[in-house]
């Protein structure tokens, strides 16, 4: 019996997090955390998330709970309430922000599933006296009493004539409840038999060996599974989803972007057939609910989803996968910052299951894990088919005759390699790197770059400013009249499209079917799917992309893998460019030779030397990887320490940096008491984009080896937000952020 709850409403209240309400008596037995509820707020009433019990009243009135609507199954299960209370723990928001964030708030019970039990019985005198002053009501109640559990679906109840108004008013005596029913079980058709999958290799069979002995012993545990591009990694985690099933778990498959991952999607469908629930951002709220219900239930076991897929209600959860872990689209960069990665790693524990990150290119945080031992590594080194890596041949773009004052990107190596590439048949993918905003300035002919002297990242040229600035210190200087290396007088901004790319190509080659796919070409409702439709019919000779293209696609007649200018990946203001650039440059050489016919890759770069460069030719990960880690450390960088960053915004630019200013100031001081070292509080700085959508932004970076001073240092900064918003600036915390 529990008299007080606490409640998460939906959506959530700005600045508040849970409210206190009453519960009566006709719900007490019944009520439980995870459950929906519907309570008055103000003078609306709106559905709420109990979160758990209260011990003592808030001062003042306290309101009653007026419906349930979950029962006796909490809509939100334990283990993914506790999910979020962690959610709001370490990324410091509010436990009714993160709920109001992965539940469909939308959408109310559907009316159909609305039904009415009775509840309280009233006396016999009462009874009789109902049924001398209100006729209706007393033979709703009889003929509620009559029905099977003594409850009746709302349509049930006016097939039976019971007056609405008449259940109403038994339902504010408390003699009759408001029930959820559940629904029929859904029709399920006998599933095609799915197909073979292939005999493993030993390396595979190892892998899922040691996936599934932690799924039966149910003993949790954390994996990286490093395979190169096609080496099985799919069917390794597939073999151990099959083994979850086989020991009645439920497995959730965590996908980057599931618009471009649909053929793992069509993969998963076609080995578990009707099982498979796919949450993907194209579901309208309704289908979104619907799906989430069919995994609450238990009819959906396997679940395929994006980010907030991490949060999906599967039932006695025992496999994780993360598939590609080392992708930034796990990184939620607005509302609630969370990393999906991350929070299954966590969700994984919570339900007792298994936890795989599966990658070429794993990031350096999982891979440093691994080396530390907090997750096993698993590794496949070999392509089980006929199909070796393609050789990676580096293009050097320095001191080359220029275009309009921009190196050429269609060089001779270029054309020759295309031009034989189209003589064959085979089909090529031209890869241009344009993470647009932040532009730099290189040097033509060495392919130097101004960065900072203090944190090691590129600077960023503000053009209207006239400055090189670094988004980490705020260091800024007048661009360099000449090359510091070379001498050269003539740095260059840089910033090429991909449109003009493909008009160039399609002006070069008119017999050759050129296509383009970024987010531009992508906006025209149904284009994306047509594009790649047609590049996977092998319709398409050339097709012209971004990062949309490099991810996940085994298209067989690929021979030709293009990076345009891997420099622009390069040259971002951000101490992952480089880890970021490998895995890119990798993802993209993994795209050729997949079919029968063998690949080429070409990379064409202004710093052939380059780290992430060399190793890419190489194909090797491990040595680029143990080299950056070394920098990391050096440099004082994840995984070595942790990362906060504090962006203020708002409509006034002074006050921002004035509040800006006295934040800094003000954690410095903190930190210095904490015996933090000098550069735990960085900035105020501008950020790469320092006004959008008229807020202009500034940026505060909090940065520790140790984990808990730094969350005391950013929850100091989290108090200051009313202060803050009364300077009308507001306050976004990005606790391990991923864009600088
Ligand atoms: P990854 O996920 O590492 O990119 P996939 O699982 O997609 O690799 O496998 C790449 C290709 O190799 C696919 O066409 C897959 O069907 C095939 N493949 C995987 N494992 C085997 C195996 N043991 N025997 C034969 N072919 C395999
Ligand atoms: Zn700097």
């Amino acid at each position: 019996m529990h008299g007080l709850v606490e409640i998460a409403p939906l959506p959530a209240v700005p600045l508040h997090d849970l409210f206190t309400y009453r519960v009566p008596d006709a719900l007490s037995a019944r009520i439980a955390p995870g459950m929906r509820v519907r309570v008055p707020l103000g003078k609306q009433t709106r559905t709420g998330i109990v979160t758990g019990y209260a011990e003592q009243p808030p001062p003042g009135e306290v309101r009653s709970v007026l419906e349930l609507f979950d029962d006796p199954e909490p809509f939100v299960p334990t283990d993914v309430l506790e999910l979020c209370r962690w959610t709001a723990r370490y990324y410091l928001t509010s436990l009714a922000d993160v709920l109001a964030t992965i539940v469909a708030t939308r959408v109310p019970p559907t009316p159909s599933d609305r039904g009415f039990r009775l509840g309280r019985r009233p006396t016999d005198a009462e009874l009789a006296a109902l049924g001398r002053r209100a006729r209706a009501q007393h033979r709703a109640y009889r003929v509620l009493e009559a029905a099977p559990d003594a409850t009746l679906s709302a349509a049930a109840a006016e097939e039976a004539g019971v007056a609405a108004t008449a259940l109403r008013a038994l339902v504010a005596k408390g003699w009759v409840e408001v029930v959820r029913l559940a629904r029929a079980p859904e029709p399920t058709s006998e599933p095609p038999a799915p197909p073979a999958p292939p005999s493993l290799t030993p390396a595979q069979q190892r892998a899922v060996d040691a996936l599934v002995d932690d799924i039966d012993a149910a003993r949790g545990g954390s994996f990286l599974l490093h395979g190169i591009t096609g080496s099985g990694k799919t069917e390794v985690f597939l073999a151990a989803a099959a083994a979850a099933l086989a020991a009645d778990r439920g497995v959730l498959v965590l996908v980057p972007e599931i618009a471009l991952t649909h053929q793992l999607a069509d993969r998963v469908r076609a080995r578990f057939g009707e099982t498979v629930a796919v949450l993907h951002s194209g579901l309208g709220p309704r289908e979104r609910w619907a799906e989430w219900r069919r995994i609450r239930s238990g009819s959906a076991r396997v679940v395929v989803g994006a980010r907030s897929a991490v949060f999906a209600p599967v039932r006695r959860l025992g496999l994780v996968v993360v598939d590609e872990e080392h992708d930034a689209a796990y990184k939620q960069e607005d509302g609630l910052r969370y990393n999906a990665r991350d929070l299954a790693v966590v969700r994984a524990r919570l339900a007792g299951g298994v936890v795989v990150l599966a990658s070429a290119t794993p990031s350096a945080e999982s891979y440093q894990a691994a080396l530390d031992g907090r997750h096993t590594l698993l590794e496949l080194p070999e392509r089980p088919t006929a199909h070796p890596l393609p050789p990676v041949t580096i293009v050097d773009l320095r001191g080359r005759p220029r275009e309009r004052g921009k190196p050429q990107l269609l060089t001779d190596e270029l054309r020759a390699a295309l031009e034989g590439n189209l003589e064959r048949g085979g089909q090529t993918l031209v890869f241009l790197n344009r993470r647009g905003f932040a532009t730099y300035l290189q040097c033509p002919g060495c392919g130097d770059t101004p960065a900072c002297p203090g944190c090691s990242v590129v600077l960023t040229w503000h053009r209207s400013a006239g400055a090189l600035v670094c988004h980490h210190c705020r260091h800024h200087r007048r661009p360099p009249a000449a090359c510091a290396t070379c001498g050269m007088t003539s740095l260059e901004a840089f910033g090429v499209g991909t449109e003009q790319i493909e008009a160039t190509l399609r002006a070069c080659y008119p017999l050759a079917a050129v296509d383009r796919l970024d987010r531009d070409a992508a906006q025209r409702p149904g284009a994306q799917r047509r594009i790649l439709q047609a590049w996977h019919a092998g319709e398409t000779d050339i097709l012209v992309g971004t990062q949309m293209v490099s991810k996940g696609h085994d298209v067989a007649g690929v021979t030709l893998a293009v990076v345009l200018l891997a420099d622009l990946s390069l040259n971002v203001p951000d101490f992952r460019a480089g880890e970021r650039t490998l895995q890119l440059l990798i993802q993209v050489a993994g795209r050729a030779g997949r079919g029968d016919a063998a690949g080429q890759v070409l990379v064409q770069t202004l710093r052939p030397e380059h780290p992430s460069l060399t190793a890419a030719a190489r194909h090797d990960y491990v040595g680029f990887i143990t080299g950056e880690l070394e920098r990391r450390r050096t440099l004082g960088y994840p995984p070595f320490a942790r990362l906060v960053s504090l962006r203020l915004d708002g409509r006034d630019g002074a006050a921002v940096e004035r509040a800006a200013r006295e934040l800094a100031g003000r954690l410095r001081r903190r930190a210095r008491e904490a015996g933090l070292s000098e550069d735990a509080v960085l900035g105020p700085a501008p950020p790469p984009i320092e006004r959008v959508r008229g807020r202009v932004r500034w940026q505060v970076l909090l940065r520790a080896r140790n984990v808990p001073p730094l969350r005391a240092l950013a929850r100091a900064a989290r108090a200051a937000e009313p202060e803050l918003r009364r300077q009308r600036v507001r306050l976004v915390v990005d606790v391990d952020p991923y864009s600088m």
